[in-house]
C-alpha cells in the first residue's frame, strides 16, 4: 500500500456522509482532484446482518467513483440483481435491508478480511482499488449512529424508542418523528492515524454536501476531531445540503424541523459555523445571504445542484478555487 493510499500527503481533505458526498466526489475526480483528496468517511451507519459487515457509505462513494453505482437509487450497484434476498423472503425472512447478490460479495470479502485481523481502513483500501481518491473510514473502532423515534401504534399513542439508524432509515424509510440522535461509542473510539494526520495536513478540509447530524456529526464525535476541525476553521469549506428550505434527497429537513425547529440555509450556517469559515449555498438562497453571514460564515453562492458529473465538476470547482488561486 503506496503513502497516497493513506492519504497522509494529500492536499484536500472531505469530510463525507453517503450519496451526497459521493456525488460531490466525482465531481472532485472529473475537475482533476481525486489524486490530492482524501476521504475521511462517516461509519456511524455500519452495520452487521446475516453475519455481514456493511458499512453503506463507504460502498456508496466506492461504487460511485468505479463508476458502477445505480445512478437512480444513488447507492447500491448498477444492474445488480436480487437472488440472495428473493431466497430469504422466501424462506419467511423479513429481508428488510435490500442487499444484492453482488453487493453481498463486497461484504463478503470485508467480513473475511475483518476476521483475519485486517482494519476497517486496510480492507477499504483493497476494496477501492483503482479509485483515485483515498477513501478513510472514520475510525476502525465501533460506532452506532442511534435514533430515537416515536413509532406510531394503532389507535395508541406513539411510543418513544431508540432504534439502530439502519432500522430508521431503511426498516421504518426514516418516516417516524426523530427525537434525538446519539452517535454510541464515539467517545471511545480512536480516528485512525491516516485521518488525524489528513485533517491536520491538508491545505483545504471540504464538508461535503451531507447530513449534517447524521453524516458529520458522528465524525466530529470522535476523540479530538472537533476541535481540530476548529482549528484549522480557516481552511475549512462546507457546502450546504439544503437548497431553498429543502434536503435534495433524505430526511435531513424532517430531522432539522424537530430537533432545530427550522430547516433552511441559515440553519446550516448555525450549525457549521464553529467548524468553518465559508459556506457554499445555492443560487436559490442568494437572498439569504446576510443571514449566513450574521451566523458567522462567510456565504459563497453557485449552483450546487448536483444532476450529473458536469454539475459536479463545477461545483467542486468552485470550492476548489480557494486552493487553486
Ligand atoms: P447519505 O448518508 O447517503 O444520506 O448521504 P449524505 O449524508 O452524504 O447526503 C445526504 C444529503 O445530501 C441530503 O441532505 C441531501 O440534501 C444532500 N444532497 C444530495 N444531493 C445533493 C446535491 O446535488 N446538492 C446538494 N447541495 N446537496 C445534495
Amino acid at each position: 500500500m503506496n503513502q497516497a493510499r493513506n492519504g497522509g500527503a494529500r492536499r484536500v481533505c472531505v469530510l463525507s456522509g453517503g450519496v451526497g458526498a459521493a456525488k460531490f466526489l466525482s465531481g472532485v475526480v472529473a475537475a482533476g482532484a481525486g489524486e490530492e483528496t482524501a476521504a475521511v468517511v462517516n461509519t456511524g451507519d455500519d452495520t452487521s446482518l446475516y453475519g455481514l459487515r456493511i458499512c453503506p457509505d463507504l460502498d456508496t462513494i466506492t461504487y460511485t467513483l468505479s463508476g458502477r453505482v445505480n445512478q437512480q437509487a444513488g447507492w447500491g450497484l448498477a444492474g445488480e440483481t436480487y437472488g440472495a434476498r428473493q431466497e430469504l423472503q422466501r424462506l419467511g425472512d423479513e429481508a428488510w435491508f435490500t442487499l444484492g447478490d453482488r453487493d453481498i460479495g463486497t461484504h463478503m470479502y470485508r467480513t473475511r478480511r475483518l476476521a483475519e485481523g485486517a482494519t476497517l481502513t486496510q480492507v477499504t483500501a483493497e476494496i477501492a482499488i483503482g479509485i483515485p481518491v483515498a477513501l478513510l473510514p472514520m475510525t476502525d473502532g465501533s460506532v452506532a449512529t442511534r435514533v430515537t423515534v416515536e413509532l406510531p401504534r394503532d389507535g395508541q399513542p406513539h411510543e418513544v424508542v431508540e432504534i439502530d439508524f439502519q432500522e430508521y432509515f431503511v426498516k421504518y424509510r426514516h418516516a417516524p418523528r426523530v427525537v434525538r440522535i446519539g452517535y454510541r461509542g464515539a467517545d471511545r473510539a480512536e480516528p485512525t492515524p491516516e485521518v488525524v494526520e489528513a485533517l491536520g495536513a491538508a491545505e483545504l478540509i471540504v464538508i461535503a454536501p451531507s447530513n449534517p447530524l447524521l453524516s458529520i456529526w458522528p465524525i466530529l464525535s470522535l476523540p479530538g476531531l472537533a476541535e481540530l476541525v476548529a482549528s484549522r476553521r480557516d481552511r475549512v469549506v462546507a457546502v450546504t445540503p439544503i437548497i431553498a428550505g429543502k434536503a435534495v434527497k433524505g430526511p435531513l429537513e424532517a430531522i432539522l424541523d424537530s430537533l432545530m425547529h427550522q430547516s433552511d440555509v441559515a440553519t446550516i450556517a448555525s450549525l457549521y459555523a464553529p467548524y468553518a469559515s465559508t459556506l457554499v449555498i445555492d443560487t436559490a438562497d442568494a437572498g439569504r445571504s446576510a443571514e449566513v453571514a450574521a451566523a458567522g460564515i462567510e456565504p459563497l453562492v453557485t449552483s450546487t445542484l448536483m444532476t450529473g458529473t458536469r454539475a459536479a465538476a463545477d461545483l467542486a470547482g468552485v470550492v476548489l478555487e480557494a486552493l487553486w488561486s
